[in-house]
């Protein structure tokens, strides 16, 4: 799966705005939830406060009317003067807010009167006289009326600098159906407020009697200023005057958390923005992942599209579900087209149509048994040309995530190179196998024309000798007597002529054949050595690498360790590249066979760090002792060593320590490098071992 940039980026964008708006709409929603709230619980406070306003109106009427039923007790008839004042003075001790009680009688003049006990009297400054006016109207009214009727309030300045707003009431007094006097009661505004209200007030409540106009007339409690004040207005209508009620508060409680209701809902917001906040730590945590599994994923794809291993997973059924890039370049066939065959064929197209009867019985055994968990096994694949390959095939069962068996995975390894490679090396073993049998003949060959040329050569020469006596004995008896010795024959001392002729004849054929049973020997010697002349200039390196697949192969059941030492400054040398090729093996077999009976010393493990047994193979440029350069091998064993015994008979053909030696081995090694103009050595090496060694000489820097 691909992640292009770009795109990341425009789909970050777009989710960090998509967060900005959720982020403003709940802030919106919440404000205006808050909002909302406040506006509810004021409009709470209004409507107690318009009720407590209404309550208030509804107190002062029920007292004022209270009053007018007291007033109406002071006249049960005929009454004196003296005893209504008595009775006035006690009303008015009990009635605060009255101020002056009068008694007039028809045309309006003061039969009694008695002023509250309370201040001094409200008219001392003004006198009553100029109110007159006044109460005139209002007791006309009243008479017309039938009942009690109230004046416009008017103020009155007093003694001690400041005023008082009052109101008069007038009421008819009727004895028996007629008009007989009237009682006139003046009010004082502010202290109808503070007595006839009921309830005491509370802290930052203010009453207050206004006119239309907004004008305060009479204010009773204290009234807070600033901020969050509510005001209720009720009408008080009274017969003849209307006053207005107004009634102020201040919120009482404190302003961040006005009641429980916002409260609640300014802590379910907090409580949302909280959630919020966490989402948005989730959200980025789980971008982060996200963003890490998109770089695990993408490394995982570049990993299986680069490894050379080709994968293929399988479910139960059998059915491939995935593969890798390098499985369908080995097999040739696309990814897509693998994955699609599982429905248009059921066998897979890689399989050689010869096989693919055994493929699917080994695949049904697999799929229904419980097979080893892990196997490793090799097979035939085929490319989409037809051409077979052969495949190492690993399978491992694929658990998922929660531990249950849901097919195989293969890993599926081209096995070709590494066949063909297997197949050189045999073919180079067979090849060093066949030149060694051919060299050891030689060597034969030529120790037996050298041990046979003389005794060859003396029955040649005892053949020749005896023949020419014999012709010297058959001249002499012809001088003699040739008739009498015709005419006796056998006379002792001569032989007869024909049988000295066949004698002759039969000497010189053993000559002949003696001669020539040499040169049978010389000519298969000659036909062995014929190599001799096929010599070619090679590096050093390439001999060692020639002979390395045996020399590993022995090693390997010898249990030794080989390891090679080259100079890379060295030339290639001028030889005969099998033969000396067969002279290191040889050397190298005996150093590795030197080290079988030999017990691992110390002096062995300080050669080796790894320690165990270590055969080196060094090649490096020789001391130059002439004018031709000369490049040393030398093998260097840690083996039992050769003793002087051995030492003195270590060339001689058919000389050998061993059980199945043939003791050809080191005699080849050394006529092969004395024909290469070298000299095979050997010396003890401390404190144990063997090191051989010789020279060839370098190749001309124009044949290199
Ligand atoms: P073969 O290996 O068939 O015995 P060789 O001519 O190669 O014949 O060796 C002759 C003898 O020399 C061996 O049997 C062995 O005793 C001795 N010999 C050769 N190489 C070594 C060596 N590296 N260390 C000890 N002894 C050796």
């Amino acid at each position: 799966m691909k992640f292009p940039a770009r795109r990341g980026v425009s789909w970050a964008s777009r989710r960090g705005s998509l967060w900005a708006l959720l982020m403003a709409l709940v802030a919106a929603l919440l404000v205006t939830l808050v909002w909302l709230s406040g506006r509810y619980e004021s409009s709470l406070v209004q409507s107690r406060l318009e009720h407590d306003a209404a309550q208030t109106v509804a107190d002062i009427r029920s007292g004022l009317t209270r009053n007018i039923q007291s007033f109406q007790a002071l006249h049960p008839g005929e009454s004196r003067p003296e005893a209504w004042q008595t009775q006035a003075s006690g009303l008015l001790r009990e009635h605060r807010e009255i101020m002056r009680l009068e008694w007039r009688n028809e045309a309006l003049d003061i039969v009694g009167l008695a002023e509250t006990p309370y201040r001094r009297s409200v008219f001392e400054q003004l006198g009553r006289v100029s109110l007159q006016a006044d109460v005139t109207p209002t007791c006309a009214t009243a008479r017309r009326l039938s009942g009690a009727t109230y004046s416009a309030s008017f103020f009155m300045p007093q003694a001690d600098g400041l005023g008082l707003e009052v109101l008069d009431m007038c009421m008819p007094i009727m004895l028996a159906g007629r008009l007989s006097g009237y009682v006139v009661a003046s009010y004082s505004l502010q202290d109808m407020l503070g007595e006839l209200v009921g309830r005491q007030l509370a802290r930052g409540v203010g009453l207050s009697f206004t006119e239309a106009d907004g004008t305060r007339l009479a204010l009773h409690g204290a009234p807070a200023s600033g901020s969050r004040i509510y005001i209720a207005h009720q009408l008080l209508d009274l017969p003849g005057n209307t006053l207005v009620l107004r009634r102020e508060s201040r919120l009482g409680t404190p302003a961040l958390f006005p009641n429980v209701l916002t409260a609640l809902v300014t802590a379910m917001s907090l409580a949302l923005l909280a959630v919020l906040l966490l989402l948005a730590r989730d959200m980025r945590r789980r971008q982060k992942a996200e963003n890490e599994l998109g770089e695990a994923l993408a490394f995982r794809k570049a990993m299986e599209d680069s490894v050379l291993t080709g994968l293929r997973a399988r479910d139960l059924q059998g059915r491939i579900t995935y593969v890798n890039s390098a499985f369908c370049k080995m097999v040739g066939v696309d990814a897509k087209e693998l994955l699609q065959q599982n429905v248009s064929s059921p066998l897979p197209v890689y399989w050689p149509p010869e096989l693919a009867g055994a493929y699917q019985q080994r695949q049904e055994t697999r799929l229904t048994g419980d097979t080893l968990p892990r196997e490793r096994h090799e097979s035939l694949f085929m490319r989409q040309d037809g051409t077979r390959f052969p495949v190492l095939i690993m399978e491992a069962p694929l658990i998922n995530a929660v531990g249950k068996h849901t097919g195989w995975m293969s890993a599926i390894l081209d096995v070709t190179e590494q066949r063909r490679v297997e197949e050189l090396s045999r073919a180079s073993q067979d090849r060093l196998q066949a030149t060694a049998r051919l060299a050891m003949v030689g060597e034969m060959a030529s120790l037996l024309s050298h041990e046979l040329n003389q005794p060859l050569a003396a029955i040649s020469s005892y053949a020749t000798g005896s023949l020419n006596l014999l012709q010297d004995q058959i001249a002499m008896a012809d001088k003699d007597s040739a008739p009498v010795a015709l005419a006796q024959p056998a006379a002792a001392g001569h032989l007869a002529a024909p049988l000295s002729e066949e004698l002759q004849l039969a000497m010189r054929r053993i000559a002949e054949q003696a001669e020539r049973a040499g040169k049978v020997i010389k000519s298969v010697h000659d036909f062995v050595r014929r190599r001799d002349r096929e010599r070619e200039a090679v590096a050093p390196r390439a001999l060692l690498d020639a002979i390395m697949p045996l020399l590993s192969l022995q090693a390997r059941k010898l249990g030794v360790r080989v390891l090679i030492e080259v100079d890379e400054a060295c030339a290639p040398v001028l030889c005969d590249r099998t033969m000396v090729e067969q002279v290191l093996l040889n050397l190298s077999r005996n150093g590795m066979q030197a080290m079988q009976g030999a017990p691992e010393g110390p002096a062995s493990a300080a050669r080796s760090a790894q320690g165990g047994k270590l055969l080196t193979l060094r090649i490096r440029p020789a001391a130059a002792d002439g004018p031709v350069r000369r490049v040393e091998f030398a093998v260097i064993d840690g083996g039992e060593g050769i003793s002087a015994s051995v030492a003195a008979r270590l060339f001689t053909p058919f000389f050998t320590t061993k059980d199945e030696g043939m003791g050809l081995g080191l005699s080849l090694c050394r006529t092969v490098v004395e024909q290469h103009g070298g000299l095979l050595k050997f010396a003890a090496l401390q404190p144990r071992g063997t090191i051989f060694s010789f020279t060839l000489a370098a190749a001309a820097p124009d044949t290199a």
